[in-house]
């Protein structure tokens, strides 16, 4: 599995595994702390991303409705204003180890990132000898119609963490790391008990396998379609503010709480969830029909008619 994941996402790269996002996170800043023998120590993270919820993972969150109530978190973590290169240019200092970004903002609403920025993240990073930390969590494993989302930006990030769908539906979750950044972590500096184990890890090497270019195409062709459909809407409806995002993984941005149409589309067959209160947020599975798209977009009209 090791070689399959390194060979898609970073060739002669290593791998970790572990058992969920949040601790392929945790593994990335540690390894970038360790690559740079802990006199670099800080890592920069944007407002309103989604890390996970161990205490450094939410330290690493731009988002306080995840953090209020948990602290004192660990130290280390600054926040810049994402799609704003020179945010990033203002946070850095002497102490800064890593970059850490999705190329979409999953839970913090559906943001695509901008090629631009990704681009120019890349390139700050090597200018500063910083590590660039891609969170695929969300967007990997074909979700926007490559393996990992990043390779849409023309970059090679030097650690990418993997989960959600890597298992199939069993808790795996991985940090792949370039070899410079992995020969930082000597056998023994990090563990996990059920990191690797051999079902889960026998569930991903089959679920991996299963994302061949064909059904990336599939992917972007659904994704393209969803998207055209939620556009046709969004110019029926005022209510609609904005849809975006890239393959199966789009947001529909509304001026009202969503949380009513995501109720209303549950009793029609169709699971979307809600983010940042009014974004509607739809990663159906990869094996949707374009009927279902098409039923599910009759029915945020229907709900729509409704309300007006
Ligand atoms: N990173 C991103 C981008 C996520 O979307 C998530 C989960 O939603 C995580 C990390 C945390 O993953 P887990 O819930 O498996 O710890």
């Amino acid at each position: 599995l090791a070689d399959e994941i390194a060979r898609r996402v970073m060739p002669g790269g290593k791998v970790f595994f572990c058992n969920s996002g949040a601790e392929a996170n945790e593994t990335a800043v540690k390894a970038a702390r360790k690559y740079f023998d802990g006199e670099k120590y800080e890592v920069i993270s944007f407002l309103n991303s989604f890390h996970g919820r161990t205490l450094a993972m939410l330290g690493a969150t731009g988002q306080a409705g995840y953090r209020d109530g948990f602290g004192p978190l660990p130290e280390g973590f600054l926040h810049a204003e994402y799609n704003f290169l020179a945010a990033v240019e203002d946070k850095i200092g002497s102490k800064t180890c890593a970059v850490i970004v999705e190329v979409i903002q999953g839970e913090g609403g559906v943001i695509p990132a901008e090629r631009d920025f990704i681009r120019g993240l890349r390139k700050f990073c090597d200018e500063n000898h910083i590590l660039l930390i891609i969170d695929e969590i969300q967007t990997g494993m074909g979700r926007t119609g490559s393996f990992c989302g990043y390779e849409h930006y023309g970059i090679t990030p030097d650690i990418v963490t993997m989960g959600k769908a890597l298992g199939g539906g069993l808790p795996l979750a991985a940090c792949i790391m370039n070899p410079k950044t992995a020969s930082a972590l000597k056998p023994g500096d990090h563990g996990s008990t059920f990191g690797g184990n051999p079902v889960c890890c026998a569930a991903a090497l089959a679920s991996v396998r299963m994302i061949t270019p064909e059904l990336l195409h599939e992917v972007e062709s659904k994704g393209r379609h969803l998207m055209e459909s939620l556009k046709g809407l969004s110019e029926e409806f005022e209510r609609i503010r904005d849809i975006r995002g890239r393959g199966l993984m789009v947001g529909m941005e509304l001026d009202m709480a969503g949380s009513e149409l995501v109720k209303y589309l549950l009793e029609k067959g169709y699971i979307a969830n809600c983010t940042r209160e009014s974004v509607i947020r739809f990663l159906p599975p990869f094996i949707i029909e374009k009927e279902d798209i098409d039923g599910m977009v009759s029915a945020a009209a229907e709900y729509f008619r409704e309300i007006i």
